[in-house]
């Protein structure tokens, strides 16, 4: 039988199961569970609201290594609920509540969007975790050994088998490397603080769990135990998961008690929507015992409760409540200070906002703040950040950023209202990308914010008066001036109506009004091409003559642009005409342009 220490007094570690749909999150939280959930003897898994807890008896039992050893932690509490959403809403003290994390991989379908979006949110909140590397009795050929240990079942394995265990364990850890983590399997692994372990498992057979939950008590008694200091007596402290409406109950919410004791008739402060609450627990309710199912009430009326567990409060003033926001006890201490810690708690909320920026929306708090870290990480400014659906003056917001770059919203996990859809579409200069996967998110608003760049880059590039030398060829004289119409060859560049010409010499003598060729309007010319151009101001004989050379006389400011941003962008010929123009400018003011 394992021994608990009781030396020093250690709250349950909470632990939450990530990955990918179908992947087998499920599967492997009723495989734990299952096990022992109708076990009366003590030391049986407990339900709670929306968890549960395997005792360290329960896991020690299954496992030979385990029953030798000394413990300090009493157990794992398991959120019922798999996947980032329950993670990212049990949010405290501006991390996450889980102390520790399962992420769940089908090691023959390997890294899939949500998996990769998992191992982001842990990197970001710090949390721990072991990689469960599922489905492995999908392997064809397989021997299947119910509930036994990794190492055991392995063993029996033809060599094939284990070869190509061994070379999809390598593909996950070549993934992980790209994804900047240093993995290994988990029994070859020597430091767990610098890699992180993938169990090889089978939530429909139980091969290799019993090494998942040795992993995380090992994790959690080596890495985590300042963490998880207790102090069982004093006022309860926990996180709203979430508020439910119950028939004969009204408003209830069910939390997480991460800290502390929790009683009816206790005066708590919780949170709803820019308003703090205060009312008294009238009930507190855990699931009935599946042995007394027949009792109609399901739920079982408890006195009080100590951390860690998950129960359901009811009281009175609940609606309104946000899930994800901190549920404290006022006893003993200054109920101010208690709402004064409620509400700090509230406005930590880690989100980084800029003066430039997009709108970002998401489904928890959490995982609005997991998604700025992101953004925060690549550089993307945050204007304004917030929990709920996407709405139509979230839309109208974003049309009047001035920085077109930034005309965008971000909606994590959350949906768009049909008044925002309309509006959105009345709006094109705005954006919205939804997804349940943060990088997609954010690749998608890269890779629109990049085109969008472009395009004005384009647009500007139009906009901008580009270099050209042409010459005043002879016999091709049309008309002396009013405008003076002449034949010119273009020497270099490219040359626009609408610009003004200079001589050599910089002396500006007219403006390009018309260019024909073969008697049609053209706006534009090549380099070689000759063509007939209109020129208002100057006379021929006068300010221009035959075989004169003239330069498209650019603005100060578009040289000043195109040697900055694009010369790349500009033609051999264009570049050598620029050249040119800018050494003959240059030589009356040497930082003319610059
Ligand atoms: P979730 O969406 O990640 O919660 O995945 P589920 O737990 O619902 O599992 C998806 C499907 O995969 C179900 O049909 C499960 O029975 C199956 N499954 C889960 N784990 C395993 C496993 O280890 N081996 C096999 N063969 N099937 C599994």
């Amino acid at each position: 039988m394992a021994k608990q220490s009781k030396t020093s007094q250690i709250r349950t570690p909470i632990v939450c199961v990530l990955g990918h749909v179908d992947h087998g999150k499920t599967s492997l939280l009723d495989t734990i569970r299952g096990s022992s959930v109708v076990d009366t003897e003590a030391g049986a898994i407990t339900q709670h609201i929306g968890a549960t807890i395997v005792p360290i008896e329960a896991i020690a039992r299954g496992n030979s290594s385990l029953a030798k050893m000394q413990f300090n932690i009493p157990g794992l509490l398991f959120i019922d609920t798999p996947g980032h959403h329950a993670f990212t809403t049990l949010r405290a003290r501006g991390g996450s509540l889980a102390d520790l994390a399962i992420v769940v991989v089908d090691i023959n379908e390997g890294f899939k969007p949500q998996t990769i979006e998992a191992l982001q949110i842990l990197r970001n909140y710090k949390t721990p975790f072991v990689i469960a590397a599922n489905k492995v009795d999908r392997i064809h050929g397989w021997r299947v050994h119910e509930n036994e240990s990794f190492a055991t079942t392995f063993a029996k394995q033809n060599e094939r088998v284990q070869g190509m265990l061994e070379t999809k364990v390598y593909e996950l850890v070549g993934k992980l490397s790209d994804l900047g983590f240093n993995s290994e399997r988990f029994d070859r692994v020597r430091d767990f603080a610098r890699n992180v372990g993938i169990v090889p498992t089978s939530a429909l057979t139980g091969e290799g769990i019993s090494d998942v939950l040795m992993m995380l008590i090992g994790l959690a008694q080596r890495y985590m135990t300042d963490n998880l200091a207790l102090s069982v007596e004093g006022p309860g402290a926990g996180t709203v998961l979430e508020v439910k409406e119950e028939r004969g109950l009204g408003t209830t919410l069910d939390v997480i008690l991460y800290d502390g004791t929790l009683s009816v008739g206790d005066e708590i402060v919780v949170a709803g929507h820019n308003q703090i609450l205060t009312t008294k627990v009238r009930s507190l309710l855990k699931p009935r015992p599946m042995s007394e199912i027949l009792i109609e009430d399901k739920f079982e009326r408890v006195k009080s409760v100590a951390a860690a567990t998950g129960i359901k409060v009811a009281a009175p003033k609940l609606e309104g409540v946000i899930a994800g926001t901190p549920l404290r006890v006022v006893r003993g201490e200054n109920r101010d200070e208690v709402i004064e810690k409620v509400m700090s708690e509230i406005e930590d909320i880690q989100v980084t906002i800029a003066d430039e920026g997009i709108i970002i929306k998401a489904d928890t708090i959490g995982a609005l703040e997991a998604l700025s870290k992101e953004l925060d990480a690549q550089g993307i400014g945050v204007l304004k950040a917030e929990v709920g659906p996407v709405t139509r003056h979230d839309v109208i917001e974003a049309g009047t950023i001035k920085n077109p770059l930034y005309s965008a919203i971000i909606a994590f996990n959350t949906p768009m209202l049909p008044d925002a859809v309309d509006t959105l579409a009345e709006s094109p200069q705005v954006s919205a990308f939804e997804s349940g996967v943060i990088y997609q998110l954010i690749d998608d608003y890269v890779e629109w914010r990049d085109e969008k760049k472009r395009e004005m880059e384009r647009q500007q590039f139009e906009k901008l008066v580009m270099p050209a030398k042409v010459r005043i060829l002879p016999g091709c004289i049309f008309r002396q001036s009013n405008p003076a119409v002449v034949g010119v060859r273009i020497l270099g560049g490219k040359l626009q109506s609408g610009v003004y010409l200079a001589l050599p010499n910089g002396k500006r003598i007219g403006h390009l009004k018309q260019m024909q060729l073969r008697s049609e309007t053209i706006h534009e010319a090549e380099a070689g091409q000759e063509v007939a151009v209109s020129i208002e101001g100057p006379t021929v004989g006068r300010q221009i003559n035959v075989d004169d050379d003239l330069y498209v006389d650019i603005p100060e400011r578009h040289v000043k642009v195109i040697e900055r941003e694009m010369l790349d962008r500009l033609s051999p010929s264009m570049q050598e005409i620029l050249e040119e123009y800018t050494t003959m400018r240059r030589r009356q003011d040497p930082f003319w342009g610059k």
